[in-house]
Order: C-alpha cells, then structure tokens, then sequence
C-alpha cells in the first residue's frame, strides 16, 4: 500500500466540452461580467470570421466584446504590461477577460486578468518566478475565461502563465491559485483548421506533461488519475488528427487529453522535459511543443530507473500491455513514445534544431526551476550536462 499523504487540488469551476459548443460563451461569460475583453490567438481563426462570430454570440448575451490583443507566441513583459495598462484604462469593475487561442492567448489573459487588479508592481516582472522582486498576487484576479483552440498546454485548466524576460533572457511563470481559468469552453472543432506541424509539437506537448506529470516527485492521486486516463486517449489519437485534422474523434481525443494534462500538471509538477524545454525556448527559439517532443525520449531515458513503476502503470492503463513484469510494460511505454515521434519526424538530436556545443551551459543553468523540481531524479548541473551533450 503506498501513502497518499496531504494534497490540495484545483481546477477551473466550470468545464463546457464538447464539439461545437463555443457558441454557449455567450451565457456562461454573462455570468461573469458584462464587457469581456478580447485575447485572439490566432490570424487564421480571425480570417475566417470566427472571432467576428463570438463578438455575436458574446453581445447577444448581453456581453460587451472589446478586442484587447493579437499574440501568436509567448507573451512578453512589455505585451503583458501593455495589455495590462489598457485593461486598467479602461475598467470599469464588470469585466472579465475572454482567451480564445493556443496557450499563448490563454496566459496572456491570464497574466493581464491578474495584473489589472494587483497593482503593486509596476510590471510583471516584479511578479515572476526567479527573476521578480517576489511580488506575490494578492488581490482576486478579473475573472477569465478560456477557449483553447490548441491541444497542447492545458493553459485553460492551470493557475500560471509563462511569460518569456529578456533581461536575464528567460521564460518564467507568474503564478497563483486566483489564476486558475473560472471557466473553461472546450470545443475541439476549433483546432480542426491547426496545421499539422502544429498539430503534432502541440500534441507532443501534452503527451509530456501527461507523462512528467504522472511520474512527477510531486504527484498525488487525483491528477495521477487524471493523467492517465489523457494518455490512453492522446497516444492513440496524436497521428490521426496530424494526418487527418477534420477527424472529429481524434480531435476530441486530443483536446480532452491536453485538459486532462493542465489538470494533472497544475496539480503535480513536471519534471526535466520541461524544464530544458523552457530553456530550449529561450536560448534556441524552439516552439515549447517541439522542445518538450524532443526531450521527452532523453527524460524518459535519465528517469527510467527510478520510475519503471510508474511508467508499467501508465503502459497499463493506457492499454498497451496486459498483466506483464514492470520492465516489460515500461518498455512498452517507452517504444509507443518513439514510435510515435517517429511517425511524427520529431527531431532526435538536439544539433538537428539548432543547439550548439557552447549553449549547454546556458541551457543547464536556465532549464532549473519550477518544471525541473518536479523530476523523479535530482540531477546535478554535471548530470544534466553530460546529458544534452549525449543528446547533441
Ligand atoms: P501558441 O498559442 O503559441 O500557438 C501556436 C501557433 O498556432 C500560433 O501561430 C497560433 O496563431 C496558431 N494557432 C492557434 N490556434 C489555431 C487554430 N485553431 N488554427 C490555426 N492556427 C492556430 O501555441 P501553444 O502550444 O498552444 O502554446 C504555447 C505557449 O503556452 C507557450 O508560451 C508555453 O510556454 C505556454 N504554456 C503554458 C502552460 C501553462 O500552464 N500556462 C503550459 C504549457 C505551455
């Protein structure tokens, strides 16, 4: 019998999911406020008229819509401050912020929701992980709601926001339990007009974190639950919906698994993918779901060891064994991962997108923090050095 121990656990209040219900945002924002201000994640959503459509829905609820930004990758310091600024401009106490986009519309929201009302910094900076002043959020943020139209992060069931600083050079988070989305609208519909590179490093994003998350030294039941029931659904899911993006299952599958994903990590931590994913972003320009597809092979490798347990429960649950020795089953696990990374062409070395020999110590100095504390194994600065060079 293994200990539980103590845990608390958190999640949006209000999860809608299901293939074409974007459109019920109307109502459920009206509960929220009367003016929603608008973060889009997308130009081609925009083109296709769909953000002109939610403008719709959103004022025929009596909703107010009012377009605040446009963001396409992870938000800056200066795009949140001045998103920030504008949202405190032009408050007037019945707002809510609505995100409608990738995990970059999704923490842009969240970090401007925070900031309107915690006004203690005098930008976000102050408030991030590592690098601020400590500043903490204090003050209930403006209610957010989100509509992920990508089916990676699981940003619309987590309580940070990773915001990438260039002075240090890094991608951080601003974080707190009033962060957490107030609701959340899951419809898988609007990833169908996602590329299918995007489609994949998305999708590989979440296949990480369900993993780290399970395997995590933080890990508690609920999101170990959580997380496994998601990879049972993405594993045989991810190829299908890169090769057919109309396919209505695997797109429900995807986006389920991604949610399923924020749950578990925002309730569990995650561990060494993400930690040098995050480094890799900043010091490389990876996208963060071609970083984590690249370094969940080396993580799965350095962790194996000490997780094979864990990695048999996973196999298990997600179908790909029967009643076989750990060892067996974690193999399995970790041949259905590269199997898929394959089929997905996911780079296998870190030379083939772009890491020079002299990043490493950069890259091992800057991949410490929040994501790393979360790995099964500590690993030492040598380690982790040894590790990306065996990986070069
Ligand atoms: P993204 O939001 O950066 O979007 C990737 C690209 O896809 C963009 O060009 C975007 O315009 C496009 N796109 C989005 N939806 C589309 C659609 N339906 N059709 C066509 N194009 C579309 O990508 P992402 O992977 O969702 O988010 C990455 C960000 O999320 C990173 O900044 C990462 O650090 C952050 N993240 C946050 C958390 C968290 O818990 N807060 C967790 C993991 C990652």
């Amino acid at each position: 019998m293994s200990a539980v121990g103590n845990y608390d656990f958190l999640a949006p209040q209000r999860i809608l999911f299901g293939w074409g219900r974007w459109s019920e945002v109307g109502p459920l924002a009206a509960r929220l406020g009367r003016r929603a201000v608008l973060v889009v994640g997308s130009r081609t959503l925009e083109a296709a008229g769909f953000v002109d459509e939610l403008k719709e829905v959103l004022r025929r609820a009596g909703v107010e819509p009012v377009h605040l930004a446009t963001v396409m990758q992870e938000p800056s310091v200066a795009e949140v401050d001045a998103a920030a600024a504008r949202v405190r401009e032009i408050s007037r106490g019945d707002d809510l912020v609505l995100a409608v986009g990738g995990g970059s519309a999704i923490d842009l929201a969240k970090a401007v929701a925070a900031l309107a009302t915690n006004r203690a910094g005098s930008s976000v900076r102050d408030y991030l992980e590592g690098v601020g002043r400590g500043l903490q959020i204090v003050d209930p943020p403006l209610p957010v709601v989100a509509m992920p139209t990508t089916a990676g992060t699981g940003s619309e069931a987590t309580k940070n926001a990773v915001i990438s600083c260039t002075s240090p050079s890094v991608k951080k988070s601003l974080r707190s339990d009033g962060m957490m989305p107030r609701a959340v609208v899951i419809d898988p519909q609007l990833a169908v007009s996602l590329p299918p590179s995007i489609t994949a490093e998305t999708g590989m994003d979440a296949i990480t974190q369900l993993i780290e998350s399970y395997i995590s030294r933080k890990a508690r039941p609920i999101p170990q639950a959580l997380a496994a029931d998601g990879l049972w659904r993405a594993l045989p899911a991810i190829v299908e919906a890169v090769e057919d993006g109309s396919s209505r299952a695997a797109r429900e599958a995807m986006a389920q698994a991604a949610l399923l994903s924020g749950m578990a990590l925002a309730n569990s931590g995650l561990g060494m993918a993400h930690g040098v994913a995050a480094a890799l972003g900043v010091h490389c320009g990876l996208r963060h779901g071609l970083a984590c597809a690249v370094m969940l092979g080396p993580a799965l490798g350095v962790n194996r060891q000490v997780t094979e347990a864990e990695l048999a429960q996973l196999a298990q649950a997600a179908r790909l064994v029967g009643d076989v020795p750990a060892p067996t089953a974690a193999e399995a696990l970790i041949e259905r991962v590269e199997d898929i990374c394959r089929r997905l062409r996911v780079p296998r070395r870190l030379s083939e997108v772009g890491v020079r020999p002299a990043q490493i110590p950069d890259l091992v100095r800057d991949a410490r923090g929040n994501s790393m504390d979360g790995n099964p194994r500590s690993l030492s600065d040598e380690e982790l050095t040894r590790i990306l060079e065996g990986h070069l």
